[in-house]
């Protein structure tokens, strides 16, 4: 008797977009491990299934989950594990789950489908050939600007996952530290009716989705930085730490390495915000 952790991806908007064995999976479950029995209840339902039984795992749950779904799989059972949408452990509960049954010695299983972060950056246009995902930003203080700070200095294409109450804002400051021609992508309510990616500057993005206050579920997809030449860089940061040990700004130091040495301003201010977080680093 083997039982065994399956962890099954679900539609992000689209029921259309279950697998066949996805569905084989949930329906021959002894356990459906979701974040929230009513939400899944309705796809579990849409799929036909009868008599389901749930055990909860979100942030409250998860320790108690965890030994109950241990506990299920060692008696040899199968269980699955959803989330509200996509795939689990995605910006979403799993990893601990996943965690506890390998070291268990247990058998874990995947029926791949819909992530939100990727199918935002094959509609980018941007290079998929390296890519960072970023899950959401933090909402405040010192760990927001060094992962915006992050953001700008990426020359890798950069996926993140935002509200639309936070969106206008993030928008707004990731035009001032990555400059507003850097080009974006943000992809809303993908796979449903009003699917819809805009792409352009982050300084026109920052004053369209101003004017538009946005709706729905968003993925943001950042072009990676240019690369600056390495010699640059070295020269570049050996000016901006000279400027930030006399207590100028991150801006003012760019500004000030820019003029010296004749490099964009841009890469300027990137390498300075990365001095600067390297600096503020204990
Ligand atoms: N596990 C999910 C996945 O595989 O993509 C992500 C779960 S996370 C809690 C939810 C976030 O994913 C949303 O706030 C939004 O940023 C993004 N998202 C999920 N579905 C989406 C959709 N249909 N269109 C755009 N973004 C979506």
């Amino acid at each position: 008797m083997s039982g065994s952790l399956v962890l099954v991806a679900t539609p992000i908007g689209n029921l259309g977009d279950i697998s066949q064995r996805a569905h084989e999976v949930l329906a021959v479950a002894d356990l459906i491990a979701c974040e929230d029995s009513r939400h899944s209840g309705r796809l579990v339902k849409h799929l036909g299934i009868a008599d389901p039984r749930y055990v909860v795992v979100n942030e409250h749950t998860e320790r108690e989950a965890t030994k109950r779904i241990v506990e299920t799989i060692s008696s040899g059972n199968t269980v699955a594990l959803i989330t509200d949408a996509g795939t689990p452990a995605i910006s979403d509960p799993g990893a601990v789950v996943v965690r506890a049954v390998i070291d268990a010695g247990l058998a874990v299983s995947a029926v791949p489908g819909p992530a939100a972060l990727v199918m935002a950056l094959v509609l980018s246009g941007f290079s998929t050939t390296r890519f960072v995902f970023e899950g959401f930003l933090p909402r405040s203080g010192s760990d927001r600007e060094r992962r915006l700070a992050d953001i700008a200095a990426e020359e890798r294409t950069v996926i993140f996952y935002e509200s639309p109450g936070r969106i206008t804002r993030t928008l707004t400051d990731l035009a001032v530290t990555c400059g507003d021609q850097r080009r974006i992508a943000v992809a809303r309510e993908l796979t449903k009716m009003h699917e819809d990616v805009w792409r352009g500057t982050l300084g026109d993005a920052a004053a369209h989705f101003a004017a538009n206050p946005p709706r729905g579920e968003f993925v943001v997809v950042v072009d990676g930085a240019a690369p600056t030449p390495a010699a640059d860089e070295e020269l570049i940061a050996r000016v901006v730490d000279e400027s930030l040990a006399t207590g100028l700004s991150v801006r003012d130091a760019a500004d000030r390495a820019a003029r010296t040495l004749g490099v964009a301003r841009r890469a300027a201010y990137r390498v300075a915000l990365s001095r600067r977080a390297a600096r503020d680093t204990p």
